[in-house]
C-alpha cells in the first residue's frame, strides 16, 4: 500500500483516498497554481490504523520520513536545521469538508535549536519566538488536550506584565518567557518532557489527526451531517511547507469565497489580516479587514488572488472557498474546496452561473442541495416590526435568517436547554468546535468578537441557522451569566432576544417573523425543474392560504386536503364537538349540516386556488375523540357543580357528554375507530363531507372556474370498506345530478394500511380511481410502533446502537415500507394501467423517498409547501409530529393520539 502521496503525484479527483483538502492541493499543484510543496498521508493509512488497534501499519513512518527527504531537496531547508529550517503544517482532511471539527498544527519543527535557525533566516527574533509558541500552544492542544484556556491566561499575565495591547505587541523576550511557560503546562500534563526531535513531532501530530477522526466533535458532525462511511471513511493527514503571513508588513493571510456567501453575488468576499497566520483569521481573536481592502494595501497580492480565484472557478465550476498567504510577497494557496453557502446563495450563483456559461441548465439543476433549499422557506424578521423596534446591539451579520430564543451564555446549558425543547440562543464571546454539539440544540447564535469566516460564522451558516459576530458592543460576564450592552440594562441568560442574522440586529423580547418571499432566481430554478421533472409535484394543504402558497411555490395540485384541520378554526370547534356527542341522529344531522357549509366554503375556495389542478379531499380520518375534552376532565367538572346543579338539565347534560367521551375513549387510538371506521359506523358524516365537495364544484362551474376534486378515503384495509363509502359517494352524485349539477370528482383511497397494500388489486376492482400512499401510517402500520412514542423514546437509541440506518419516518424504508409500496403500485397497476398513484405522507418531501417512489412508478408527490424540521433530543433532526400542533390549536381539552397525522 501507497501510504505517502506527494502534490505533484496525487490524483485531484481521487478524495475518498486524498481527502478533499489533499485532493485540493493535489490538483492544483497539477494546475500549476503556487501551492507549497507538500504531501498527503492517505486515509487509507487512518483506516489501517484503526483497523489495526491504532497502531500505524508497518512501513507508513518510514515512507513518511522519506517524503520529509523531499520537502528538504524542495524547499532548500533542512529538518532540524540550526541555520535554515524546514518547518511544515499538519492538517487533517477527510473526503468531505467538516469545518472546525479537526485539528490543525502549525510550524511543527521548531524547538530550542531550530527556532534560533528560523531566527537567523528570517533576521526576525520576535517572529521565530512567536512562532514558536503558536506551535507548543497548538500542539499541546491538539496532541496533548491541554485546555487551552491554560495558555491564554499565561498570554494574558504576559500582556499585563509587558503592558501590551494585544499579542503582537509581545517582544521577542516576553515570547522566550512564554515558550517556557507553555512547555512547562504541557510537560505538566504528559508528565514527559515535550518532544523536540521533529519526527517524533510529526509521528505524534499524525497521530493526533487520525486519533480525531474518532473524536466526539467529529463523531458527533459526521452524524447530524449524515456522513457516513461510504461517504467519507478516516482522514487524510497533509504535511504542507510552511509559508509565513506573519513576516512583516508584506506578508498577510486570508479567507476568501469566489463569490458572496451571504447572497450569491460574484463578487469576491472575505477577510485578511497583514502579517498574521491563518489561524488568527478564523479563530476570531484578532478583528480581520474585508477583502476589499487588500488592493489598496498589498495591491500585488490582490491581483494574484484575483487571477486564482477566477481559474479556480473556471476549473471547478463551483465556487470556491480558498486559503491564501502571501509570504514577502510572494504568493500561495493554502485550501481550496467548494464554498459552503446559504440556499439564497447557492440558488442565485447555479442560474447565474448557467447564464455565464461555466455549467448547464441540467448541471444547475443536479448541483443543488436538496435539503438546503428547505432554508428558502424560513421565516425571516417582519420588516415593520424591524423598523419600530430598535435594536439593542449589533454585529455583523454572518448567517441569515431570523430568530427569537432566549439568551444563553453557557454551551453545556445550552446543548441540555436546546435538547429539552427550549428555543435557545447561544451568547459567546466566539465560539470553538467543542462548541458545535451546543449549535444544534440552538435556533441561532451571537458572538461579541470574530468576523465573517470566524468559526461561529462558518458552522452557523452551513447549518442554516442565523448568527451574528463581532458584536463588539456586548460584553459577556460568563460568571454572572449575563452581558452588557451599550446605554442599556444587561442581558441576562433566560431573557429573550431575536437575532436577525441578515442584517447584525439584536433586539430585546420577540420580535415577529414573516415567511419569505421568492427570489426572482428561485423561481427561475422552479421553473427549469418544472420543463426537467417527469414526477408531478403536489402539495399538501388544508386551508384556501396554503392552497394559495402552495400554487405560488409551484405546486401543481394538492394530493391531500385534511378535511378535519379544517373543524379547527375558532367557532367550529364547539359545533364539531357537539355533532359527535349528538344523542340522535336527527341531531347529528343538524349539526353536520352547519358544518358542511362550512367546508363547503373551504372548498370553494381550495379548489379555485387550484383551478385546473386536481384537488384529493380525504374525508375524516382521526379518532373522533381526538375532538373531545378528556373523561377525566368532565367528570371534575360534574363534580364541581355540586349536587343541585348535577340534578338539573345543566347535570343531565354533562353526564350525557362525560357517557359519550368514555364510549369514545379508545385503547389504542391508532389501530382504532377512525378513517373509513368512522364512516362505516357514521355514514352520515362522510355523506355530509362527499355533498360539500359536489356542491363546491358545482358552484364554482357555475362561475366558470375548473375545478377538480377528488375525494380519497382514508384507512382503507378491505375492499368492502372501499364499496361501503363507494356507495354512498354514488347516491351522493345521483342526487347532484338529478339536481341538475354536472360536475366530475373523482374517487379513490389512501394506502396506508397494510392490508390495502396487500390487496389493491381488489381496491381497483372497489372502483379506486387514484391512490395515494399515506406513508406516515403505513410506516408505524409496517413497524408497528409509532411515531410519536418512537421519536421520543427509543429511536435515537436504535439510531445508536445501529439498528436503524436511518428514521423511517423522514426517510422511506425501502426494504419494508417500500417493498409494499412496490407491490401496491404493480397490482393496482395491473388492474388499472392508467391508475394514479400519488404519495401524501411527508416522505414525499424528502429527497432519498421521492427517488425512490420515481422508481418505483408513482405518478406525483405531495408534502407540505413548507417542512419545517425540530431537533430532536439526541440532536437528529426529526419532522414535527402534524398531530401535535392540531392538538395545541385545539386546547388542552384535546389528547393527542397515537396516530401519525
Ligand atoms: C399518512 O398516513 O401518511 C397520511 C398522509 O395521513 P396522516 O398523516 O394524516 O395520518
Ligand atoms: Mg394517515
Amino acid at each position: 500500500m501507497k501510504s505517502v502521496y506527494f502534490f505533484d503525484e496525487g490524483d485531484g479527483n481521487d478524495r475518498r483516498l486524498l481527502g478533499g483538502k489533499g485532493a485540493g492541493l493535489c490538483e492544483m499543484t497539477s494546475l500549476g497554481l503556487p501551492v507549497p510543496p507538500g504531501f498527503v498521508i492517505t486515509t487509507d493509512v487512518c483506516r489501517a490504523y484503526y483497523g489495526n488497534g491504532r497502531r500505524v501499519p508497518q512501513g507508513a513512518m518510514a515512507e513518511v520520513r522519506r517524503a520529509v527527504s523531499r520537502l528538504e531537496r524542495e524547499t532548500g531547508k533542512g529538518w532540524n536545521s540550526p541555520d535554515n529550517p524546514l518547518l511544515v503544517s499538519v492538517r487533517s482532511g477527510a473526503a468531505v469538508s467538516m469545518p472546525g471539527m479537526m485539528d490543525t498544527i502549525l510550524n511543527l519543527g521548531l524547538n530550542d535549536r531550530t527556532v534560533e535557525g528560523l531566527a537567523r533566516a528570517s533576521g526576525d527574533d520576535r517572529f521565530a519566538w512567536d512562532s514558536y509558541r503558536r506551535f507548543i500552544q497548538l500542539f499541546g492542544k491538539v496532541v496533548f488536550g491541554v485546555d487551552d484556556s491554560k495558555f491564554e491566561a499565561v498570554l494574558d499575565r504576559a500582556k499585563r506584565r509587558e503592558g501590551a495591547e494585544s499579542d503582537g505587541d509581545l517582544g521577542a523576550g516576553a515570547l522566550r518567557g512564554i515558550v517556557a511557560e507553555f512547555k512547562r503546562i504541557c510537560e505538566e500534563q504528559t508528565g514527559r518532557r515535550f518532544p523536540s526531535d521533529p519526527h517524533r513531532q510529526l509521528e505524534m501530530a499524525v497521530l493526533a489527526v487520525f486519533g480525531s477522526w474518532m473524536g466526539e466533535r467529529a463523531v458527533v458532525y459526521r452524524e447530524n451531517e449524515g456522513i457516513t462511511p461510504d461517504i467519507a471513511d478516516g482522514t487524510a493527514v497533509n504535511v504542507v511547507a510552511m509559508v509565513f503571513g506573519n513576516m512583516g508588513s508584506d506578508s498577510a493571510t486570508g479567507v476568501v469565497f469566489t463569490r458572496d456567501p451571504g447572497d450569491g453575488a460574484r463578487r469576491l468576499f472575505g477577510e485578511y489580516l497583514v502579517n498574521a497566520q491563518g489561524e488568527d483569521v478564523v479563530a476570531g481573536t484578532r478583528t480581520p479587514k474585508p477583502i476589499d481592502k487588500l488592493r489598496a494595501e498589498l495591491p500585488g497580492t490582490d491581483a494574484e488572488l484575483r487571477r486564482v480565484c477566477a481559474r479556480l472557478e473556471r476549473h471547478y465550476r463551483e465556487p470556491q472557498d480558498i486559503e491564501f498567504t502571501a509570504e514577502r510577497g510572494r504568493f500561495y494557496l493554502l485550501q481550496t474546496r467548494a464554498a459552503k453557502t446559504n440556499a439564497a446563495a447557492m440558488v442565485k450563483f447555479s442560474v447565474d452561473m448557467v447564464r455565464e456559461k461555466l455549467i448547464t441548465r441540467e448541471q444547475g439543476l443536479r448541483r443543488l442541495k436538496l435539503d438546503k433549499l428547505e432554508q428558502l422557506l424560513h421565516p425571516t424578521l417582519d420588516p415593520k416590526a424591524a423598523s419600530g423596534a430598535e435594536p439593542a446591539v449589533r454585529g455583523i451579520a454572518a448567517s441569515p435568517g431570523a430568530a427569537s430564543g432566549i439568551a444563553v451564555f453557557d454551551t453545556g446549558r445550552a446543548a441540555k436547554m436546546g435538547g429539552d425543547g427550549k428555543r435557545v440562543i447561544l451568547v459567546r464571546e466566539e465560539t470553538k468546535p467543542e462548541d458545535v454539539p451546543a449549535f444544534y440544540k440552538s435556533v441561532g447564535i451571537l458572538t461579541s468578537r470574530g468576523g465573517k469566516s470566524s468559526h461561529a460564522a462558518v458552522v452557523a451558516r452551513g447549518m442554516g441557522k442565523p448568527c451574528i459576530v463581532g458584536t463588539s458592543g456586548m460584553r459577556i460576564d460568563y460568571a454572572a451569566a449575563r452581558c452588557t450592552v451599550p446605554g442599556g440594562a444587561a442581558i441576562r441568560e433566560g431573557d429573550t432576544i431575536t437575532i436577525d442574522g441578515s442584517d447584525g440586529s439584536v433586539y430585546r423580547g420577540e420580535l415577529p417573523t414573516v415567511e419569505p418571499g421568492i427570489t426572482a432566481e428561485f423561481r427561475t430554478i422552479l421553473e427549469w425543474a418544472g420543463r426537467a421533472k417527469r414526477l408531478g409535484v403536489r402539495a399538501n394543504a388544508d386551508t384556501p392560504a396554503a392552497a394559495r402558497q402552495a400554487r405560488e411555490y409551484g405546486a401543481r395540485g394538492i394530493g391531500l386536503c385534511r378535511t378535519e384541520r379544517m373543524f379547527n378554526e375558532e367557532g367550529r370547534i364547539g359545533v364539531f364537538q357537539d355533532m359527535i356527542m349528538a344523542e340522535s341522529d336527527a341531531e347529528r344531522r343538524r349539526h353536520l349540516k352547519k358544518l358542511a357549509a362550512m367546508q363547503r366554503g373551504d372548498f370553494e375556495k381550495i379548489l379555485g386556488a387550484m383551478a385546473g389542478h386536481q384537488v384529493t379531499i380525504r374525508l375524516l380520518d382521526p379518532p373522533l375523540h381526538e375532538f373531545l375534552p378528556k373523561p377525566e376532565e368532565l367528570a371534575d367538572r360534574l363534580r364541581a357543580m355540586g349536587r343541585r346543579r348535577a340534578a338539573g338539565p345543566e347535570g343531565r347534560a354533562a353526564k350525557a357528554r362525560l357517557e359519550r367521551a368514555r364510549e369514545l375513549a379508545e385503547e389504542n387510538p391508532m389501530m382504532g375507530h377512525r378513517g373509513v371506521r368512522v364512516g362505516v359506523t357514521h355514514p352520515e358524516i362522510y355523506e355530509a363531507q362527499i355533498e360539500a365537495v359536489f356542491d363546491a364544484a358545482a358552484a364554482l362551474k357555475r362561475r366558470g372556474i375548473d375545478a377538480r376534486p377528488q375525494v380519497m378515503v382514508p384507512q382503507v384495509g378491505s375492499a368492502s370498506e372501499l364499496a361501503f363509502v363507494k356507495g354512498i359517494f354514488d347516491a351522493v352524485a345521483a342526487r347532484k345530478r338529478a339536481g341538475g349539477a354536472r360536475v366530475r370528482v373523482a374517487f379513490g383511497t389512501m394506502i396506508e394500511v397494510v392490508r390495502a397494500a396487500l390487496t389493491a388489486g381488489e381496491l381497483v376492482g372497489a372502483s379506486a380511481s387514484f391512490f395515494s400512499f399515506g406513508t406516515n401510517d403505513l410506516t408505524q402500520a409496517t413497524y408497528s410502533f409509532s411515531r410519536e412514542d418512537a421519536e421520543g423514546k427509543f429511536l435515537p437509541q436504535y439510531l445508536d446502537k445501529g439498528l436503524l440506518g436511518g428514521n423511517p419516518f423522514e426517510s422511506l424504508d425501502r426494504s419494508g415500507v417500500g417493498r409494499l409500496v412496490e407491490i401496491a403500485v404493480e397490482d393496482g397497476r395491473r388492474a388499472d394501467p392508467g391508475l394514479e398513484i400519488g404519495i401524501c405522507g411527508e416522505h414525499g418531501g424528502d429527497p432519498a423517498s421521492i427517488r425512490f417512489c420515481h422508481a418505483a412508478g408513482v405518478s406525483y408527490v405531495s408534502a407540505s409547501a413548507h417542512r419545517r424540521r425540530l431537533p430532536s433530543a439526541d440532536g437528529r433532526r426529526v419532522r414535527r409530529p402534524d398531530r401535535r400542533s392540531l392538538a395545541r390549536t385545539l386546547g388542552a381539552d384535546c389528547r393527542p393520539s397515537t396516530s401519525a397525522t
